[in-house]
């Protein structure tokens, strides 16, 4: 890590806590627990996850927009039509929204209609993205790629660091292995290695490290006794009808169930998984 400057601990006590909303935070004692869909699919998902969720409760809500997809024929997101609809539900119950820029050009509307940028795992090395991210004021979320190293985690959030955002996340996701049983492997110990040598916070998406739904409620509990700042995990009013990433996404009530397994984790480690979010107006629909 000889080349990070800003990403690294000074000293013990030097953590960085990051401001999704006013009432939202990260790093600090409150964990941070998003959930939300793979895509965006349509306001009445988005209002059934956030209803939902809103009391489990979740702290944000995530739902890609612009997809990163292997193949060119697959769903790619709804695009503006759907950071309108992130920007409603956000609004609506006072939950912050996390959604991924793909490109430079995205990066104006995104920032207009959302409150964290998610630099996903295929983009961890896109250089000129992660500097154009560094001079948003809306603070990032940056996957770890692929097959990242620490070290080359590590400087790409120094990119973001050094062209002015403070505000960086770091997501463990997965990495690949040979084994094609979970779609990734899980590195816990890289969370517990940057929670040493960084002072930013780092969240654990299980959802897309298993690959499978039966296996994301337990990892995610373990990510929490790891000493993650939180969990991303990928949930779905109806899961088997995700129009992507389904066989992975759990059921609302699934998530739920997890939110509350997780808060005594989470009582274990002296963490707190905070109520926020507003009820809806009711004048809203
Ligand atoms: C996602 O979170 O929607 C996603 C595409 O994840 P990753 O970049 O980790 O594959
Ligand atoms: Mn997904």
């Amino acid at each position: 890590m000889q080349k990070a400057k800003l990403a690294l601990k000074a000293h013990a006590d030097h953590q960085t806590v990051v401001n999704l909303s006013s009432t939202v935070t990260v790093g600090g004692s409150d964990l941070l627990i998003v959930g939300g869909p793979c895509s965006v699919e349509s306001q009445a998902q988005m209002e059934a996850v956030a209803s939902r969720l809103r009391v489990a409760p979740i702290q944000a809500i995530r739902g890609g927009v612009y997809k990163p997809r292997t193949s060119p024929y697959d769903f790619q997101g709804m695009g503006l039509d759907g950071l309108e609809i992130l920007a409603g539900v956000r609004d609506r119950y006072g939950l912050p929204v996390i959604t991924e820029v793909m490109a430079i050009s995205q990066i104006e509307a995104i920032a207009t209609h959302a409150d964290v940028l998610q630099v996903g795992s295929r983009n961890m090395q896109n250089f000129d993205l992660l500097k154009a991210v560094g001079q948003v004021d809306k603070p990032v979320l940056l996957k770890r790629g692929l097959a990242a190293t620490l070290e080359e985690f590590v400087m790409a959030a120094e990119y973001i660091l050094s062209h002015g955002n403070p505000n960086v996340i770091l997501c463990e996701r997965g990495i690949r292995s040979f084994d094609p049983f979970t779609r990734n492997v899980l590195d816990l110990g890289a969370v517990v290695a940057l929670k040493q040598i960084t002072h930013l916070p780092v969240v654990v998406d299980p959802s897309h490290a298993a690959g499978k739904r039966e296996l994301v409620a337990n990892l995610a509990k373990a990510a929490i006794a790891s000493g993650a700042d939180g969990v991303m995990v990928e949930c779905h009013p109806e899961p088997e009808e995700s129009v992507s990433d389904a066989r992975q996404t759990l059921s609302l009530e699934a998530m739920a169930e997890l939110v509350q397994e997780l808060g005594r984790i989470a009582n274990a480690v002296d963490r707190t998984i905070p109520q926020t979010g507003v009820m809806p107006q009711l004048s809203w629909v």
